[in-house]
C-alpha cells in the first residue's frame, strides 16, 4: 500500500490496484506499459537498498522528473538520500499487508501536478515488493554479523571491520584506538544468580557501552564476557576518556535477582594504533593493558602509557591476582 503522508499525492495503491479516494474523479496513472515492465524488471536485479533506489530514481525520470529522493525507515536507522532536495516535496508511507517499509520522499524545484503524482504512485507500486525484499535481505545480513544475545557485533564482523579500519587509518594517517573490556568476576554472577541473570547482565552491559560511545564507534563481543570497542579517529587520550566513561556506565548497570541488585564491574585495557601495527598487534597490546588492569585490582582503565612507564612484573601480577573487587550486590 502506498499512502501519501504530506501534501499533494491523492491516490492510494493497495498491492497493484489503484484505490482512488475521490472515486472516479481521481486522476489515474498514465504510464506506458513498456516503461512499467522495464522498471519492474530492473528492480528485480538487486537486493541492495541503495542500488534499488538508484535504479528507481533513474528509471522514473522517463515519466516524472524529480530532483532527488530520500528514503527513511525510522525504527531501523536507515536513511538513504540521492540527488538533491528542493522546495517541493511529496512523501509516501510505504506498507505491504505485513510490513511497514518506510517513507519515501520525492523532491523537485517546481510543484508536482496531479497527473504527475498519479504517475508517481503508479510507479511506486512496482517498488514496494522489491523494497520489502531488500529490507529483509539487509535484516538477514545484519543478523549474521551480530551476537544474538547482546546485539553487539560478532567475531566475523569484528575481523572484517578491524582489518578495514586499521588499513584506512594507516592510509589516511588517522588515529584509531581500541578498548578491550572484560567483566570482573563474571563467573561469580553466574554461579550465584544463574546463567539467565548472567545473560541479562551481558545485555545490559552492551546497552551501557553503546550509550557511552559515538554512533561511529562499534562494540563487538570478543568472547564470553569480553568486548572490544573500536574507536575510530580517537588517540590514546580520547580513548582513555571514553574508556573511563564506559567503566562508570557499566558500574551503574543494575540487574535484579529476587530481592538483590547486581552491579557488574569492568576492567578495560586501551591501545592506540602505531605506524607499525597490524590488527593482531593492536589487539595484543589492548589485551596486555586489560591483563594489567586485572592485575592492578580490576574495575579500572589501563592505557599504554602505564605499560610503557611502569611495566608490571609477572610475579607482581600473580600476587595482585588475588586483589579482587567482587561484583557489588545490594539487598533491597
Ligand atoms: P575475571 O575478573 O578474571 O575476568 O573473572 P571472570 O569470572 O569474569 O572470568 P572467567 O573467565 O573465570 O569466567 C568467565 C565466565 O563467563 C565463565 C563463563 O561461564 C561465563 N560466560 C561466558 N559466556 C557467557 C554467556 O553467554 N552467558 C553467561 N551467562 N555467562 C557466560
Ligand atoms: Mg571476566
Ligand atoms: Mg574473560
Amino acid at each position: 500500500m502506498v499512502s501519501p503522508l504530506h501534501n499533494s499525492g491523492q491516490a492510494e495503491l493497495r498491492d497493484d490496484k489503484v484505490i482512488a479516494p475521490f472515486g472516479e474523479l481521481a486522476i489515474k496513472p498514465d504510464i506506458r506499459p513498456d516503461l512499467l515492465f522495464r522498471l519492474s524488471a530492473r528492480l528485480q536485479t538487486t537486493l541492495d537498498l541503495s542500488q534499488l533506489l538508484e535504479i528507481f530514481c533513474k528509471e522514473i525520470q522517463h515519466s516524472v522528473l524529480i530532483d532527488g529522493l530520500s528514503y527513511r525507515v525510522r525504527d531501523r536507522d536507515i536513511h538513504i538520500s540521492m540527488g538533491r532536495s528542493s522546495t517541493h516535496s511529496v512523501t509516501y508511507d510505504l506498507n505491504t499487508r505485513n510490513d511497514r517499509i518506510g517513507e519515501l520522499s520525492f523532491y523537485r524545484a517546481s510543484r508536482f501536478r496531479e497527473y504527475e503524482l498519479a504517475n508517481l504512485e503508479g510507479l511506486l507500486s512496482t517498488l514496494v515488493y522489491p523494497l520489502r525484499n531488500a529490507l529483509h535481505y539487509r535484516e538477514a545480513l545484519d543478523a549474521s554479523f551480530r551476537d544474538p544475545l547482546t546485539g553487539a557485533g560478532n567475531r566475523v564482523a569484528l575481523d572484517r571491520t578491524l582489518d578495514r579500519e586499521v588499513e584506512l587509518a594507516h592510509r589516511h594517517e588517522m588515529a584509531l584506538s581500541i578498548l578491550m573490556l572484560d567483566l570482573d568476576h563474571f563467573k561469580n554472577i553466574n554461579d550465584r544468580y544463574g546463567h539467565h541473570t548472567g545473560d541479562q547482565v551481558l545485555r545490559e552491559t552492551v546497552g551501557a557501552i553503546t550509550d557511552s560511545i559515538r554512533q561511529t564507534d562499534i562494540c563487538f563481543r570478543y568472547g564470553g564476557e569480553e568486548f572490544l570497542i573500536l574507536l575510530s579517529n580517537a588517540n590514546q587520550d580520547d580513548a582513555l576518556v571514553v574508556a573511563e566513561r564506559i567503566r562508570r556506565a557499566v558500574a551503574l548497570v543494575s540487574v535484579s535477582y529476587l530481592d538483590q541488585v547486581i552491579h557488574p564491574a569492568a576492567s578495560i585495557g586501551c591501545a592506540s594504533l602505531t605506524f607499525t601495527d597490524s590488527r593482531q598487534s593492536l589487539v595484543h597490546r589492548a589485551d596486555l593493558a586489560l591483563y594489567t588492569a586485572k592485575g592492578l585490582g580490576r574495575n579500572r582503565v589501563v592505557g599504554e602509557a602505564i605499560l610503557v612507564s611502569c611495566p608490571v612484573e609477572q610475579s607482581e601480577l600473580d600476587a595482585m591476582e588475588n586483589n579482587t573487587t567482587e561484583p557489588d550486590v545490594q539487598a533491597n
